[in-house]
């Protein structure tokens, strides 16, 4: 394994530490001796105050070696549990998960329509209070809470910024929520929270050049360079379903034309299938339907076969993969993750098409390949990756976002 951290212990030696047990545990104390340059009584130390503080734990086996048997470390799953709420264009999902990632309770919420921001904080908390209150857990125990939605975000006031004719404005939200649960809040783009989550529940080691493609009404991604999510000057970075692949092609609601997102993202999809003669009443797509429950009924006619749903979304996977295309040559990426709603259903068809096209074009397919992912639950993804971001910033702290003060 590369060396990047210099040997000196510094203030994110114990992120540092933390993020190696978390990607490669179980392993032993000599083996961060030898993974990161730090002395063997920074690496005691720094062990010794993570157990003491309940991240770490010792496994109980130990490995035999020359000498004396190494005692193996890995992360306490009980030491926080995180709270992630997705903000769906029709739904709040709720998740919790332990420290290591896991889920441990779900609960999805309809949105009624026209809420007001006051309505908004007043839904979330309740969500919170429900949903940790039914899992019994000590509020000391829950290291925060992410709420997470397609962005803009503005990290100043703690919410997103409108975007026209989709998404109402709602700015200190994170305050509000802090102020009323007495929890640190903090809000972030569902595709920067996804990127984390896939980074942290995967497993995914610090030296991988890491990317997630996400997908639900929109495309977006996020890419964690050792083991921290690149934020860039607004924490929006990320937006590849804004770069342009029509030059002067549809306007986009962000200010561009010819956005990928106009014309692979699944409400446009949608919009296709219901503009072409008999396929939706062939498919049960009613008029009613929201774009993602059409699209999910799409997606799986797709998967099961039927020619015109399966034109449709392969449409959608190519141009989604001259996206991947993309996305991997800015980064230099060798691993990536498709995560989000989009992918739910026919998530196997975008995958074989990234990875397809990743390996005809990508600039470095010479030289390394691209692992390509689905994640393993694509819908909750943003929801999940939200409690990761959480818990990062709490057990990992140095490569999290701020997080709202405590009140
Ligand atoms: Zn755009």
């Amino acid at each position: 394994m590369a060396r990047r951290e210099s040997a000196a212990a510094g203030p994110g030696s114990r992120a540092l530490i933390v993020d190696l047990i978390r990607s490669s545990g179980p392993i032993s104390r000599v083996e961060l001796v030898n993974v990161t340059g730090l002395t063997q009584p920074t690496i005691s130390n720094i062990v010794r105050r993570l157990i003491d503080d309940g991240v770490v734990r010792e496994t109980g086996d130990t490995v035999a070696t020359r000498g004396k048997p190494r005692a193996m470390l890995i992360i306490n799953s009980r030491a926080a549990y995180g709270v992630g709420i997705h903000m769906g264009a029709d739904a709040l999902t709720c998740v919790v998960t332990d420290t290591r990632g896991g889920t441990v309770g779900r609960e999805l919420v309809a949105v009624p329509d026209g809420g007001r921001p006051a309505d908004l904080v007043d839904r979330l908390a309740a969500l919170y209070q429900d949903v940790t209150a039914g899992l019994g857990l000590p509020p000391q125990s829950v290291a925060g809470m992410a709420v997470v939605g397609p962005g803009p975000v503005d990290v100043a006031h703690g919410g997103f910024l409108a975007r026209p004719g989709q998404q109402e404005a709602s700015l200190d939200l994170a305050p509000a929520l802090s102020d009323r649960l007495n929890v640190p809040v903090l809000v972030d783009s569902d595709a920067s929270a996804a990127a984390v989550g896939e980074f942290w529940g995967r497993q995914v080691s610090r030296e991988r050049t890491f990317g997630c493609l996400y997908m639900n009404s929109g495309i977006g991604s996020g890419v964690v360079l050792d083991g921290a999510l690149h934020r860039g000057a607004s924490s929006n970075a990320g937006k590849i379903g804004h770069i342009a692949v029509v030059r002067d092609g549809e306007p986009c609601p962000c200010g561009n034309r010819g956005c990928l997102e106009q014309y692979a993202a699944p409400r446009v999809v949608v919009a296709r299938a219901r503009a072409l003669p008999g396929l939706a009443e062939r498919l049960r797509i009613r008029p009613d339907d929201s774009d993602a429950r059409a699209f999910d009924v799409l997606a799986r006619a797709a998967v099961y076969g039927d020619e015109q749903a399966r034109a449709l979304v392969d449409e959608s996977a190519a141009l989604l993969a001259e996206g991947a295309v993309t996305l991997a040559n800015l980064w230099d990426l060798d691993t990536m993750a498709l995560a989000g709603p989009g992918f739910a259903v026919a998530g196997s068809l975008y995958v074989t098409e990234v990875r397809r096209r990743l390996a005809e074009r990508a600039f470095t397919r010479e030289v390394h390949p691209v692992q390509v992912d689905l994640s393993s639950n694509p819908r909750d993804s943003a929801a999940i990756g939200g409690a990761a971001l959480v818990l990062q910033g709490s057990v990992a702290p140095g490569h999290g976002p701020q997080v709202a003060a405590r009140v």
